[in-house]
């Protein structure tokens, strides 16, 4: 579904002649359906990796997504990001509905669409609050509904969860994993919290921050049921 093959992607940083190396030579290929996360500190290129295959960044190296060329945004792949990810000024249910008035769908078509996904992440009671009446966690529902309901092959997933506590954190996940089971999208999720990666995903690429690159894969047999995550961190830790 998504294949990445020997991206080198290079910064002119500000003020500075050399450039700088965000991601050297990394491949990376993920099946449909699958549920990868992409874990590592901060600054190792993974928000960057992630938005190659969302068409907002362009490297060396191929990018395909379902056997094309990525050459920049597309309806197949959304993201959803950490935060700020909704319009202020839009209610939940008018946010939900944004981009299907893109899409050129009609207003009662919009609202069913939106209304079916907005159930789905448990926000029916809040369709006509403004982003800064809901709590952050309500927020990031009301964003994954808002990707959803483009209905996207490919869900790309910035540390969506980072700025929430640690027990609506939890919840999240378990709402985003029905998710998955549900729609069998794609999903790239980006995070550098291990216990996050290793819950939700069949597969953890983790990459180190020296010169941008992959270190190494594992899969995750054991995640469901993910009580059986924390036998798992050894992987990642050794
Ligand atoms: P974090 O976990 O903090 O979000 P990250 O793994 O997502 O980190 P990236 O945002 O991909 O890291 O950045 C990778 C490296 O590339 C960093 O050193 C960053 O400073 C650099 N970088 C990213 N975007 C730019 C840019 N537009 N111009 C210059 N350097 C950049
Ligand atoms: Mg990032």
């Amino acid at each position: 579904m998504i294949e990445i093959r020997n991206v080198t992607k290079q910064f002119q940083s500000r003020g500075q002649s050399e450039l700088f190396t965000a991601l050297d030579d990394v491949s990376l290929t993920i099946g449909k359906g699958e549920f990868v996360s992409l874990l590592g500190p901060s600054g190792c290129g993974k928000s960057t990796l992630m938005n190659l295959v969302a068409g907002l960044e362009t490297a060396t190296g191929s990018v395909e997504v379902a056997g094309k060329q990525v050459k920049g945004p597309g309806p197949d792949r959304v993201v959803v990001f950490q935060e700020h990810a909704l319009f202020p000024w839009l209610t939940v249910l008018e946010n939900v509905a944004f981009g299907l008035k893109q899409k050129g769908i009609g207003k009662k078509e919009r609202t069913e669409l939106a209304m079916e996904q907005i159930r789905s992440v448990h926000l029916s009671k809040f369709v006509d609050r403004y982003p800064h009446e809901l709590s952050g966690g309500m927020r990031q529902r009301a964003a994954i509904a808002r990707a959803l309901a483009m209905d996207p092959d490919i869900l790309l997933m910035d540390e969506p969860f980072a700025a929430l506590d640690e027990q609506t954190r939890l919840i999240l996940h378990r709402e985003l994993e029905d998710i998955w089971l549900r729609t069998k999208k794609t999903i790239l999720f980006v995070t550098h919290n291990i216990r996050e990666a290793v819950m939700l995903s069949d597969r953890v690429v983790v990459m180190s921050t020296r010169p941008g690159a992959i270190k190494k894969e594992f899969k995750v047999q054991a995640a469901r049921p993910r009580h059986k995550a924390d036998s798992l961190l050894h992987h990642v830790e050794n």
